[in-house]
């Protein structure tokens, strides 16, 4: 099975609010099944649809993130429980040499349902809560540098222009591909 691409900051995309899955079909089990294997290639803990581009609301966790080691694939997921407060440095496969340190509830429950439409209903803390908080930030459009503060944003700050420049740069190596084919 190929594997997606996996968009950096600042793709446009990343900042997209995933739309809801209407029914879970041949296509959306495809791409959960395709996301699994790029989270895997990539050794992510959880990875969510619009890192690869597509703005649905998808999200896969790996059974390293899950205290009951199972792989979770989940459709619509949304929180219906936050409790206390946890402190923890989380990466983001779209932000690669970034640790930072994110505050979330300690305690969450999250619902949602599986590939087969069924309804889950996950409790989590700690790792896990972070884990399941972050990829649903991600179909929010939120990432991990919206919660930094001044301190660390200096930090970033030079990572941040570096990866800016490199999306600049690829982008308008396609777009003179695309001139040349025009030209042509
Ligand atoms: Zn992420």
């Amino acid at each position: 099975m190929p594997i997606f691409k996996i968009f950096r900051y600042p793709h446009p995309v990343l900042r997209k609010k995933c739309k809801k899955v209407e029914n879970v079909g041949a296509w959306e089990k495809k791409i959960l099944a395709q996301m699994v294997e790029t989270m895997y290639a990539f050794e992510g803990v959880g990875l969510a649809a619009s890192q690869v581009g597509i703005e649905r609301q998808m999200i896969v966790i790996a059974p390293e993130g899950n205290p009951e080691k199972e792989l979770i694939k989940l459709v619509n997921p949304s929180i219906t429980l936050k409790e206390g407060e946890s402190l923890m440095e989380e990466g983001c496969l779209s932000l690669p040499e970034i640790t930072l340190k994110v505050k979330r509830a300690g305690r969450v429950i999250v619902e949602g349902i599986d590939e087969e439409e069924k309804p889950v209903r996950i409790e989590a803390e700690n790792l896990f809560a972070h884990i399941l908080q972050h990829e649903i930030d991600h179909l929010q459009g939120k990432l991990i540098i919206d919660y930094v503060n001044e301190k660390e944003k200096k930090k970033i700050a030079p990572r941040l222009t570096q990866m800016e420049q490199d999306f600049e740069n690829s982008r308008s190596i396609s777009e003179r591909k695309k001139d040349n084919i025009i030209a042509r």
